[in-house]
């Protein structure tokens, strides 16, 4: 793209919110939650920073403003999960879990927040998928850790791309499914009370024995 192209759509949120009440769900003077314009569950906001305009996490530091700026928004996210959770009974028994995309198609510094039903017509390929159910889902503490360890944040982009490309695999029960169609169908009905997660929880439970 351009030097304004598809790949800047979140600055426009950023510079004029008052264009855009009905796309954000909370803001305060330093962070704005949007909705997902192609959201990929049934709830799914993008965390975005108003007073940082950081491109992306490649371009943070170990400066204490940049670590800051990420604890602020884990600590946000934890704050909007539950907030997500009390006006939402539906999401009772699922989760909302936060993170960045490890390679992020946009830029300008954003977190999403995404309920682990998946359940959406926007989430149609495997890219989708493993985007949100795989490491390539880099959390908040995995940022923070890494500045205040080693000042910088920088994926690399070839495991990832590869992670990108791994088979679609349930996130309850671990279980592979072969296409996206019979994936959602699995997902709708899957307790992830059997299969992989729970044989391994057991099998960690029996060698600590
Ligand atoms: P990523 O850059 O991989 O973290 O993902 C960007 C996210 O922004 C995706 O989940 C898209 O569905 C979403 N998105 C794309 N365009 C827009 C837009 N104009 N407004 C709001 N969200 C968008």
């Amino acid at each position: 793209g351009g030097r304004f192209g598809w790949r800047d759509a979140l600055m426009r949120y950023v510079s004029n919110p008052e264009d855009y009440q009905t796309q954000i769900y909370w803001m305060d003077s330093d962070l704005m939650a949007i909705y997902d314009a192609y959201p990929k569950a049934r709830v799914h906001l993008l965390l975005i920073p108003l007073k940082h305009k950081i491109m992306s996490l490649d371009n943070l530091t170990g400066d204490p403003s940049h670590v800051r700026l990420i604890e602020d928004m884990q600590r946000r996210g934890i704050w909007l999960i539950e907030r997500l959770r009390e006006h939402n009974p539906e999401l009772k028994h699922g989760q909302v879990h936060m993170g960045f995309h490890a390679i992020p198609s946009l830029r300008l510094v954003h977190m999403h927040l995404i309920s682990d039903d998946f359940d959406s017509p926007c989430l149609k390929n495997k890219k989708h998928w493993n985007s949100f159910t795989t490491d390539f889902f880099i959390k908040p503490s995995e940022v923070i850790e890494a500045l205040k360890d080693t000042g910088r944040f920088h994926p690399d982009e070839r495991h990832f791309t590869e992670i990108l490309r791994m088979p679609l695999k349930c996130h309850r029960c671990g279980e592979t499914q072969s296409l996206m169609p019979k994936l959602k169908a699995h997902i709708a009905r899957c307790t992830g009370e059997r299969g992989w997660a729970t044989r391994q929880a057991l099998k960690r439970r029996e060698s600590s024995i």
